[in-house]
């Protein structure tokens, strides 16, 4: 079925990129009626079988031969705060975890980073993982953006397709990495405002994401 080939595909990319190692991330794909393909507990995303991965409906139940991974709640909060995102990965790569681990918000550095993601990569309370508490704070923390990065633990990208999900997995762990040899070497100056506000605007328009607030 085409849920299963997409997350195989996201799966492997976001292998070959190093951005997942073993078993360590899960990924998500939403379909048209609500259903969330999900991987299950203990899949290694650079081979997904069809085992590995389960299905929570929109009661909430589960099917599938194992059950969800136990960062399940990340991903089902994400769908139910941003009706528009049809893709969840969550991360460990080694440069965004390392940032989260600083626990300060990474301001808008390089451009691309506001059309893409819609500005600074903000860093969510810490939850223990799997609690719900977690998945809130990383909602909370996210606000409008596409990703957003977990205190102590790695980070969620929330995406409207595969492409878009590998590409900005790729972009925040970048960014992350830019933003610590920076840090280590000197001052650390975000783009300026006026830059900004015209990403921010290019970034809205582009997912119709006009309403709330953003500090950057
Ligand atoms: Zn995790």
């Amino acid at each position: 079925m085409a849920m299963t080939e997409e997350l195989v595909r996201l799966g492997k990319a976001l292998a070959d990129r190093q951005l997942v190692a073993g078993a360590a991330g899960n990924i998500s794909i939403r379909d048209e009626t609500g259903t969330i393909y999900i991987t299950a507990r203990g899949a290694r995303l650079d081979a997904i079988a069809a085992e590995d991965i389960a299905c929570i409906c929109t009661d909430g139940s589960t099917t599938g031969r194992k059950a969800p991974t136990s960062e399940h709640l990340i991903h089902t909060s994400m769908y139910k705060a941003f009706p528009d995102i049809r893709v969840v990965a969550h991360t460990h790569s080694p440069y965004a975890t390392a940032a989260a681990v600083l626990r300060q918000n990474i301001p808008p550095i390089v451009d691309e980073m506001t059309i893409l993601l819609g500005g600074g990569l903000s860093v969510a309370a810490y939850g223990a993982p799997g609690s719900a508490e977690l998945a809130q704070n990383a909602v909370e923390a996210m606000g409008d953006k596409r990703a957003v990065l977990l205190a102590n633990h790695g980070a969620v990208i929330a995406a409207e397709n595969v492409e878009e999900a590998v590409k900005l997995a790729e972009l925040c762990e970048h960014v992350a990495q830019v933003f610590l040899a920076a840090r280590a070497a000197g001052t650390v100056y975000a783009i300026p405002a006026d830059a900004f506000e015209k990403q921010r605007g290019i970034y809205l328009k582009k997912t119709g994401r006009g309403g709330e607030k953003n500090d950057g």
